[in-house]
């Protein structure tokens, strides 16, 4: 068994697995099959890709997103790895050529799209290849009971059966219901799979619910407050999408559109503007969003409420792909609940023509699961625990301390519990800080001290943050002049608990528990221009590589770079994200971008 964390990180840069990933790649690589159901923006690709790389011979992607396998491909280039796709997107003479090269051994890894398995070259080609993994992506589509279904995923099972042996099979979906589950299995032929879930939770993701009296000035707030920052605007409608998008663009933002009822060459290019960073926001229907594969997207806005919890829910997941700290917001009024019944009335007449009693049942169901989207976001609990109760998950904690109605439970802390709090982590560090990193601790600072001292692991970290670090400090400097916090050091002053105060705070028992650390969505404290050196630095490059600016670098790593500001190569190697080929094709361009005034 190879050291899996090595290889992740020689390739990719990464530190650690995300939750399943170690499992779904053990047992592939143990040839056994494997069925993995994945939310959004787990992680899913490095799942088949890694064992392709590590097993010998070719390994089969199926997937339905023609306009992924670009990304995908060009992705894999960037970490020298090489790789082709073969769909429609590509004339019959690319087509041949591809498999020319693909039958010499040129690629580890082949995306194809379903209907092209069934081809006489692809057969012909996959007859004579040495081909170890068949990894299907989007395995629902498969099913008629998903919400996808694609009648060329039928083929891939007979396209399995006619290789001369048998490869193992890996299917992927973010969807999990047990009938798809187990369509997926029998109709994929699925030999004894190991099924891993990770559960649905995006811990990265901050849900939150508003109801402003003016939805477009807090758009635009929330907008210019985080500059630089990609985000998706959902409406429900193409008229508000146009309206808001010009309005937009009006008060200087980067912002474009798409919808059904643009051109193809308008939404092709408009999707390009936002991948590549050259727009900031997208204002889109519902229609944007599948197939672009975009990590560096930090927020997701709802400006009407979504038709289900499904929809918003996958919606919302396009968000923080890169594993930052992301933003997921619904503006909800209440027209919008008599817009969203008057596009189901309208949905259910277009389908009527066509297929009277199926139109009946669907509107029925329809209308239920808008109503259960209007129960659910209007809820005063944790929003997460609803979102998860509502896919049959249970979430482990009471509250996530993560989504808007647990901070706005959070900000009725009253003096005693933020005094108790202070309290706990003076007692927890031993009495070695003074009152300002106390209060930076307790605020949730995220300087270089704090986070290279593992501060920010501590329970307490962030604990107080809406209270904001003066009121902190004021809290502190009350406590002292009362005698229950004491100053002494010799060398610095630093806080001690007052013999009462200790005995007060181990009556209060439970206090670590006092205020759940609601942790402001925000990624790490870099420093801005060193951030905007850094991009700059990944534009040029990007726009070289002809890709766009995430698949040279997420902004993730781009903040963990900003923050830690390596001296070398052998450091910057050792931040998180930094991966073999990218330290040699871009180590030192990076450093002389940093060191750049
Ligand atoms: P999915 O297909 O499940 O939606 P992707 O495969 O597109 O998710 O991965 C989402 C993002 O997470 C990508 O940018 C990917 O590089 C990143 N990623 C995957 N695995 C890890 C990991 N172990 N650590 C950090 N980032 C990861
Ligand atoms: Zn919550």
């Amino acid at each position: 068994m190879p050291e899996l964390e090595k290889e992740l990180k020689k390739y990719y840069g990464y530190d650690t697995f995300r939750a399943g990933q170690r499992e779904v790649i053990d047992t592939i690589l143990n040839g056994r099959d494997v069925l993995a159901i994945m939310p959004t923006g787990s992680g899913k690709s490095v799942c088949y890709q890694l064992p392709a790389l590590l097993l010998g011979g070719i390994t089969i992607v199926v997937s339905p997103l023609i306009s992924l396998m670009k990304d995908q491909v060009a992705a894999l280039g960037e970490i020298g790895v090489r790789a082709a796709y073969i769909n429609s997107s590509l004339t019959p003479n690319q087509t041949l050529l591809a498999l020319k090269n693909a039958s010499r051994g040129m690629y580890k890894i082949i995306y194809v799209a379903p209907e092209r398995l069934e081809t006489d070259s692809f057969r012909q080609f996959s007859h004579r290849a040495d081909i170890s993994l068949v990894a299907i992506d989007e395995a629902h589509c498969v099913s008629q009971w998903g919400h996808d279904f694609r009648r060329s995923y039928l083929n891939v099972s007979n396209y399995i059966a006619t290789l001369p042996k048998r490869p193992v099979v890996a299917a992927f979906t973010a969807t999990a219901t047990e009938r798809v589950r187990r369509d997926i299995s029998d109709l994929l032929c699925l030999h004894d799979p190991k099924c891993v879930t990770t559960g649905y939770d995006r811990p990265n993701l901050y849900f939150g619910v508003d109801n402003p009296k003016d939805k477009f000035s807090y758009v635009l707030d929330f907008i210019r407050r985080r500059r630089g920052k990609s985000g998706i605007i959902y409406c429900s409608t193409r008229k508000q999408t146009d309206l808001l998008c010009d309005a937009l663009r009006d008060r200087g933002i980067e912002a474009c559109k798409y919808h059904a009822g643009l051109t193809d060459a308008e939404r092709g290019k408009n999707q390009e503007d936002f991948v590549y960073d050259r727009a900031t926001v997208i204002v889109a229907t519902n229609a944007f969003g599948m197939g672009i594969d975009k990590s560096n997207v930090s927020f997701v806005i709802h400006y009407n409420m979504p038709l289900s919890v499904e929809s918003y829910y996958q919606e919302a997941g396009r968000a923080g792909r890169d594993g930052a700290n992301a933003e997921c917001v619904l503006l909800y009024s209440k027209a919008d609940i008599a817009v969203g019944k008057f596009m189901l009335d309208r949905s259910f007449d277009a389908l009527k023509e066509e297929f009277p009693e199926e139109a009946e049942a669907s509107l029925e169901v329809n209308r239920q699961k808008f109503d259960d989207a209007i129960k659910l976001f209007g809820s005063k609990s944790c929003l997460r625990a609803r979102i998860l109760d509502y896919f049959g998950e249970a979430y482990k904690n009471k509250t996530c301390g993560k989504c808007s109605v647990c901070l706005k439970k959070n900000t009725a802390l009253t003096p005693n519990s933020v005094k108790l709090t202070v309290g706990a982590l003076v007692k927890a560090t031993g009495g070695r800080f003074g009152a300002s990193m106390i209060a930076s601790i307790l605020s949730g600072e995220k300087n270089e001290r704090i986070i290279e001292r593992g501060f920010d692991k501590l329970y307490e970290f962030g604990s107080l943050r809406l209270s904001g670090k003066l009121k902190i400090r004021d809290m502190i400097d009350a406590m002292i002049a009362e005698g229950s916090l004491e100053v002494c050091g010799s060398q610095y002053p630093v806080l001690k608990l007052s013999p009462e105060f200790e005995k007060t705070l181990a009556a209060a028992g439970a206090v670590r528990t006092v205020a759940a650390a609601p942790l402001v969505p925000n990624t790490l404290k870099a420093d801005v221009k060193t951030v905007e050196k850094l991009k700059c630095w990944r534009k040029k490059a990007a726009d070289i590589a002809g890709v766009p600016p995430y698949i040279i670098m997420s902004d993730l790593t781009i903040d963990r770079i900003a923050v830690s500001r390596p001296r070398n190569i052998i450091e910057l190697s050792r931040i998180d994200g930094m991966s073999d080929e990218r330290i040699k094709r871009y180590g030192k361009n990076i450093l002389s971008a940093l060191a750049k005034d």
